[in-house]
């Protein structure tokens, strides 16, 4: 019997791995831009860790952790938390008073596997510790922005105010209220959530609940007045920095430790799954995990969806396998010559490949072209004594006379001037 991978966890395979890692470098290279610093976490954490900073009346920690219950571990559902416990264990403000730090890895949530959803599925996790000026806010949303940009996405940006321990609760009772008088319309879900997550209601994808928060208070209409100057504060740099977005008064997270500012990259292209990035603010989550008091804000981004709108959208064409140079030897001591001058080419930076089944001309132009090179170098026992090669360009088919009078040293220096010219 075949042994075949668990269902939601998935091979990242060739063609697609070169995806992954264009995401990946352009996002270590536009956060580098913005100061950021990269750290890495363990994927196991104590348990403890999730449920007091994610909410233990969250759907992550009700029921997608997987804990191992004997030991009190569980493996990261996301990276903020593991990110700030390593924040506050090393002391990282003592360095310096404002952190930006990321980290990129694999997250694990027992959801039901779909599109754009996984059970180990990556991040690109970013955080700002020590800021509380809205230009902060700003400033990551437009970071984001760009990352869109320049892996030529096209997704839009949302964002909400949440509030802070002054203005959510009045919010939290008016809305409980609203819905309390509307209790039969809602789906079990929010029913049972009504006393304990009320604002998860405002983005219940059930229809019934969809059409009834239509005319539920706004949040926005809540605030108090610091939290509401801090949002305008956000809009005006948003707007000063040219990054288009729109309000959304539904958006709340899935985690309890957010404040004020939240917000959301969204497409419509992948079905259910719309969020490819996510983040907000969470002044107070670091003191309530036993660090010093200090505001932070952050998102992540779903590498697997950025792929997945990345392959839809029509953006990888550029993203192929390609060989500098394909060595095509004929006779034995040609293919003895062409093993170390692939050798040689490649310390010379050329990626380079030869063949060597001993195959005729044909099948390794076949190889040649397999490989998508740009450039192949024929050598025969009779070119060899002869000295000479035949270089051919593989676009234009044009060919050349390469010498072979000097030592292969030379020639592989040679090589790479003339491919890369
Ligand atoms: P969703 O609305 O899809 O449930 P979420 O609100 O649970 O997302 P966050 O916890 O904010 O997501 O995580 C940030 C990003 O991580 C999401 O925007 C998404 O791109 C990605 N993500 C979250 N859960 C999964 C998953 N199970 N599989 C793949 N990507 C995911
Ligand atoms: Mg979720």
């Amino acid at each position: 019997m075949k042994i075949k991978a668990i269902n939601g966890f998935k091979d990242i395979l060739l063609d697609t791995v070169l995806r992954w890692q264009h995401i990946e470098q352009t996002a270590r290279d536009i956060f580098e831009r913005f100061g950021m610093r990269e750290i890495r976490t363990p994927i196991l954490e104590k348990t403890e860790l999730f449920s007091r900073s994610i909410g233990e009346a969250t759907d992550i920690v009700e029921k997608e952790m997987y804990t191992f219950t004997d030991k009190g571990i569980t493996m990261r559902p996301e990276a903020t938390a593991s990110l700030l416990r390593a924040f506050i264990e090393h002391g990282l403000h003592v360095l310096q008073p404002v952190q930006r730090l990321y980290t990129i890895g694999p997250m694990f949530r027992h959801e039901r596997p779909q599109k754009g959803r996984l059970r180990q599925f990556h991040q690109m996790d970013v955080e700002i510790i020590g800021a509380h000026e809205p230009q902060v806010d700003a400033e990551l949303m437009a970071m984001g922005q760009m990352l869109m940009d320049a892996l030529g996405l096209s997704v839009s940006l949302e964002i909400n105010s949440l509030g802070c321990p002054d203005c959510r609760p009045g919010f939290r009772a008016h809305l409980i209220k609203y819905l309390e008088e509307r209790k039969e319309d809602l789906c079990p879900d929010c029913r049972r959530r009504l006393t304990i997550n009320p604002l998860r209601t405002l983005d219940c994808k059930n229809r019934g609940c969809k059409a009834l928060v239509q005319d539920a208070p706004s949040i926005l209409d809540a605030l108090c007045n610091n939290c509401s100057e801090h949002f305008a504060a956000v809009e005006q740099t948003l707007n000063l920095l040219g990054v288009s977005y729109k309000k959304n008064r539904f958006m709340v997270r899935g985690l309890d430790y957010y404040t004020r500012t939240t917000f959301e990259f969204i497409t419509d292209e992948l079905g259910a799954q719309a969020a490819v990035g996510a983040g907000g603010r969470y002044d107070g989550l670091i003191r309530q995990l036993g660090g010093p008091d200090l505001p932070g804000i952050g998102f992540a981004l779903g590498i697997e969806r950025l792929v997945l709108l990345m392959t839809q959208q029509d953006n990888c064409k550029a993203l192929k396998p390609s060989t500098d140079l394909f060595i095509a030897a004929l006779g034995k001591e040609a293919a003895e010559y062409a093993a170390v001058l692939v050798h040689k080419c490649r310390e010379h930076n050329l990626k380079t490949a030869m063949d060597y089944s001993g195959r005729s001309l044909k099948a390794q132009m076949k190889q040649a072209a397999r490989t998508d090179s740009r450039y192949t170098l024929i050598i025969g026992d009779r070119e060899l004594s002869e000295k000479k090669a035949i270089l051919r360009n593989m676009q234009t088919q044009e060919q050349v006379t390469f010498p072979l009078g000097e030592s292969i040293e030379k020639q592989a220096k040679k090589l790479p001037i003339i491919i890369q010219s």
